[in-house]
């Protein structure tokens, strides 16, 4: 999960290169990015005014501790799987990542 954070670094990236790089990232996941376009554009605006604010992208829906190691934790993606959210809902805490459905 810490890729994106770690290529992110030093950069800032427009909210089309965000979701390129959130859509890359569910690609070969059992989750996939909300299908609610307005969800996810708005999500992603919160990311980038956090980055702007805060100058991480950090998690839209939670508030920062301003303890740096704490934050990090909520630079997204997050490591969402361990909240019970996921395990029983099948989502983030802010609803971006959905689980992946069955195709089949
Ligand atoms: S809860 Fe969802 S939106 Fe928030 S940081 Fe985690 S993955 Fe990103």
């Amino acid at each position: 999960m810490l890729g994106f954070l770690e290529e992110s670094e030093g950069k800032t990236f427009t909210r089309e290169e965000i979701l390129q790089a959130l859509t890359e990232l569910t690609s070969q996941q059992d989750f996939v990015l909300n299908p609610d376009k307005e969800k996810v554009e708005l999500l992603m605006m919160g990311m980038v005014e956090n980055e702007t604010n805060h100058g991480l992208k950090y998690c839209p829906c939670r508030m920062t501790t301003e303890n740096f190691e704490e934050d990090l934790k909520l630079v997204c993606p997050c490591n969402f799987k361990i909240q019970k959210v996921w395990r029983e809902q099948g989502e983030c805490w802010c609803t971006l990542f959905v689980r992946r459905k069955n195709e089949s």
